[in-house]
């Protein structure tokens, strides 16, 4: 059995920063994610977005910090498995067993820092949508220089879907925004932004009806929802923001105590399991708050005690991080 220290299940900014804590502490680690990049949240839902409230940082841009996130966590170089949703979690008191879709994973300890589950983006039942998943319809936006030239249709009437289609209208052909409603659940100065924007042409009250193309999305048809009257246009890309399903799925069966669809801990990040804590939006404790700067603050602790669990002669404090010798370091002596 390969036994490691700990397994972070969730490599979003919790579960990164509790892998850089981990290999701090000198404990061997596996980072597991159900996703194909590091980064969480950051990464995936909004990576184009400034942040403004890190700690250090007046504005970061989400996916800068992803990246800073990451290449922390990789100094200590964690074993990282992309692409494997972790389905069952089991803890003996000694040995924690995760398996995943792919194999079986063993630790001394678990970290869980799974944000709102192995988040699913919601889709549209209308064809062509799922047919041409990848090939032109998409739920991220991975890299903006890609739609330079098309045109672009995108579905939604929050944050994402405006700030993406602003982002976008300067540097594609065209961007249609359609929104079933003609109220926005996005900040006042975007929606004015968005309304005023010469190369957005706004579609509010609009559906998708469907989407067109043989490999590659080539048209879409959208009806009017109160007059039913249908358009259908050219069109390379579809861009559908409709938000995500948060569903903590296979983690609700790990036999967790869960409140408020979140795993209940105390003041360690201890959960109800032996050795296995939670850290990050997953967690619910009184004076939660969801957000990056108290989740990595809660992962420090959760690893911190790790530590001290698997190991009793380890002391709960970690020391100060400047006055230990950082892995550069190391390897230059
Ligand atoms: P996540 O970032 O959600 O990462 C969890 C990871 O776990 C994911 O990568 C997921 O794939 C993985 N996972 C889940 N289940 C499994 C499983 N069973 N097996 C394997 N992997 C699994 N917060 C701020 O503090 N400031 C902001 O300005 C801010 N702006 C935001 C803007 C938007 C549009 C959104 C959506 C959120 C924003 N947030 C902001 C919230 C912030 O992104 C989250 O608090 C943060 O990402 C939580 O980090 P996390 O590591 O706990 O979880």
């Amino acid at each position: 059995m390969d036994l490691y220290d700990i397994a972070i299940v969730g490599g979003g900014p919790a579960g990164l920063f509790g892998a850089y804590y981990a290999g701090l502490r000198g404990m061997r680690t596996k980072i597991i994610d159900a996703l194909p990049t590091l980064g969480g949240q950051l990464a995936t839902l909004y990576p184009e977005k400034y942040i403004y409230d890190m700690p250090g940082f007046p504005k970061v841009l989400a996916k800068d910090l992803a990246v800073g996130f990451t290449e922390q966590a990789m100094q200590y170089n964690p074993a990282v498995c992309l692409e494997e949703r972790v389905e069952t979690l089991a803890s003996d008191g000694e040995v924690v067993t995760l398996t995943t879709d792919r194999s079986i994973h063993h630790a001394k300890s678990a970290l869980i820092t799974a944000g709102v589950g192995a988040f699913q983006p919601k889709t549209l039942t209308a064809p062509g949508v799922q047919e041409l998943e990848d090939r032109g319809v998409s739920y991220y936006v991975r890299d903006k220089a890609a739609y330079a030239g098309q045109r672009v249709l995108v579905v939604g009437g929050g944050d994402s879907a405006l700030d993406w289609a602003i982002t976008l209208a300067d540097e594609a052909a065209s961007v249609t925004l359609a929104h079933r409603r003609d109220a926005f659940r996005a900040h006042e100065e975007t929606v004015r932004a968005m309304v005023g924007h010469p190369n957005i042409a706004l579609r509010a009250f609009h559906e998708v009806r469907a989407v067109h193309g043989a490999d590659r999305v080539e048209a879409v048809t959208l009806f009017h929802n109160q007059t039913g009257v249908e358009e259908t246009f050219a069109c390379d890309a579809v861009l559908l923001f409709l938000g995500f399903s948060a569903d903590l799925g296979p983690i609700k069966r790990w036999g967790l105590n869960i409140e408020r669809n979140s795993v209940t801990v105390n003041d360690r990040m201890e959960t109800n399991l032996p050795r296995v804590f939670a850290a990050g939006d997953v967690t619910w404790h009184d004076g939660k708050l969801k957000l990056i700067a108290t989740g990595v603050g809660e992962a420090a602790v959760a690893v911190n005690f790790a530590k001290a669990a698997i190991d009793p002669k380890a002391l709960v404090f970690p020391g100060h991080s400047s006055e230990i010798n950082c892995p550069t370091k190391a390897i230059k002596v």
